[in-house]
């Protein structure tokens, strides 16, 4: 199976291909490891760049406060995960002359994964590939100058020829300024080569919160050396403004943008409306590598339509997720009791509280063991309200400690066994602000339920009652606490009205349901329909007008 494309380098700051590969914090890397897996299924032509995160993202602890302590432990790889290319490129950070060392992920064969990697003897910034998402912003500024202008480079030493250059995210933008210094190095205006520039970028955005897209000081970009002597500070207010904003940049160099689900693509079409000259945003649902995430017994069974056999499966995975929890936290679930999921960065909007705000109605089906709450998300090293949420979920094991657990350390190993093993896969964000989320694409392709409010992919896959269920049905107010409260209201409702009745009274129709999950999202949430949108949406070049 081979699909006809062009020749595509896919730019991202983290990779999630395999869990021994500690090169990805979360979403944004499981995602861009699931397209290139995709990517490899397909035949199609395209590469991966990326940085060899010396420490990875964050090692979650918990001290005896059940306080979150942020672990860096160093990582090294055997010949077995990556390679050495032998290649060696060189960037300019703050007029320093850095080497830039490429290493070789071969495990999905022509969508291989180049690793870039300053930690060399005697090279000034080598800790610029020391740790994913942390450290000052100046120290951002140098890893993005090293992601995209060394990984242009890169292509180029290593001879890789290069149709369409996609930014999975802004953080990839500057290697659009490498290529516009390469065609003035031609000979080009500036100008001529950023017209030209922008026929070659593609750009996915991921964040509909408008802080959580990066932004700096035109000042801080020059002191870095970002313009790379051709983009100067006028330039670059021209192109990101003041501050600079990484996606309005990525917007104004890519020739087409895309959100990662339906309802994103109009959140983010309101979003960036006021961007003048910006590319046109698509919206491509995200997708999930099945031969990853999926149990191949559950899917057969639910093919097959043996509900017996879509049980068996499915407790199989139950009991290998209660082993799991076991050995990680100490806390022992029980097999036939209802055990709901619930795995996110521990971040405000997601309100991995909600379902404890209510004690009255929650604690007693806590303490009869009715409800079993299996948690798992890191917070940021700077986000201490994200360390507060972490901290009440280890106050609510010590509460409930036969029916709690919180697993530190969220992985793709912990992602995969929740997301196959729980019976219910909750999720509360503050809609719009989830982009997509791909978690519960994973759990409903394994028969574990959604209920989940009507954000990010959901939408797009809910039939209430039928494979999952609608928390909140739509709301949205402006008053963030009648929101909260509504969504708090709605999810116990659907708790105690539908979900606990139907697990524990009508289990005929809960495995139906899940059959049903299976069938309405197995084909369309694969990476392998997404990476097809990509081909024709994104990578082959758009019928001029
Ligand atoms: C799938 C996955 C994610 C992304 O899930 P969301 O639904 O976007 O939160 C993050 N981390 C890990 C380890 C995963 O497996």
């Amino acid at each position: 199976m081979s699909l006809d494309s062009p020749r595509v380098a896919y730019f991202c700051m983290e990779y999630g291909l395999d869990d021994a590969l500690k090169t990805y914090s979360g979403g944004l890397g499981i995602l861009a490891g699931d397209h290139l897996k995709g990517a490899h299924d397909l035949g199609l032509p395209l590469v991966g760049i990326g940085l060899k995160w010396k420490q990875g993202y964050v090692q979650q602890q918990i001290d005896e406060e059940g306080f979150q302590v942020d672990a860096f432990p160093t990582y090294f790889y055997g010949d077995d995960v990556m390679t050495d290319t032998g290649v060696e490129v060189a960037v300019t950070i703050a007029g320093d002359h850095v080497r830039v060392k490429v290493w070789k992920c071969d495990a999905y064969g022509n969508a291989p994964l180049y690793l870039l990697d300053t930690d060399l003897d005697g090279n000034p910034h080598r800790w610029t590939t020391g740790q994913l998402y942390a450290g000052p912003e100046s120290r951002r500024v140098a890893q993005e100058i090293v992601l995209g202008v060394g990984g242009v480079r890169a292509l180029r030493a290593l001879g890789i020829e290069t149709d369409v250059y996609h930014f999975n995210e802004g953080h990839a933008l500057l290697a659009a300024f490498e290529l516009a210094r390469e065609k003035m190095e031609r000979g080009m205006s500036r100008d001529e080569a950023l017209a030209e520039v922008r026929e070659e970028c593609v750009f996915t955005t991921h964040t509909p919160i408008p802080q959580g897209n990066e932004t700096h000081p035109t000042e801080r970009l020059v002191y870095m050396g970002a313009g790379l002597g051709v983009i100067d500070q006028d330039k670059l207010r021209e192109i990101g403004g003041e501050p600079f904003n990484m996606t309005v940049g990525a917007l104004r160099l890519a020739r087409v943008a895309n959100g990662v689900a339906q309802l994103h693509g109009k959140t983010a079409n309101d979003m960036w409306n006021w961007v003048e000259g910006r590319a046109p945003i698509h919206a491509i649902t995200n997708g999930v590598h099945p031969g990853t995430w999926i149990d191949p017994d559950v899917d057969q069974a639910a093919v097959d339509g043996d509900l017996d056999g879509l049980w068996r499966a499915h407790q199989a995975n139950k009991r290998a997720l209660i082993a799991h929890t076991k050995e990680r936290t100490g806390v022992q679930f029980t097999e036939d009791k209802l055990l709901i999921g619930f795995a996110r960065r521990a971040v405000a909007y997601k309100r991995a509280m909600l379902i404890f705000e209510d004690e009255q109605k929650i604690s007693p089906l806590l303490e009869t063991g009715r409800v079993q709450l299996v948690f798992a998300g890191k917070a940021h090293p700077m986000d201490s309200s994200g360390k507060a949420i972490v901290q009440g979920l280890v106050e609510m094991q010590r509460r409930y400690p036969d029916s709690v657990a919180f697993i530190t350390d969220y992985d793709m190993v912990t992602g995969a066994a929740m997301t196959r093993g729980s019976d219910v896969w909750l999720n509360t964000p503050r809609r719009p602000k989830e982009a997509s989320g791909t978690s519960g694409m994973k759990a409903a392709m394994n028969g574990v339920l959604n209920a989940s409010i009507l954000d990010g992919w959901w939408p797009e896959a809910v039939n209430d009652g039928k494979n999952g269920w609608d928390i909140g049905s739509g709301f949205i107010s402006a008053d963030q606490r009648a929101q909260d409260e509504h969504d708090e209201a709605s999810l116990y409702d659907v708790l105690l009205n539908k979900i606990i009745p139907t697990y524990y009274d009508e289990r005929d129709t809960w495995i139906e349901m899940m059959r049903q999950s299976i069938l309405d999202t197995r084909d369309f949430f694969s990476c392998h329909r997404m990476v097809r949108e990509y081909v024709e949406m994104m990578y082959r070049q758009p019928v001029a007008a």
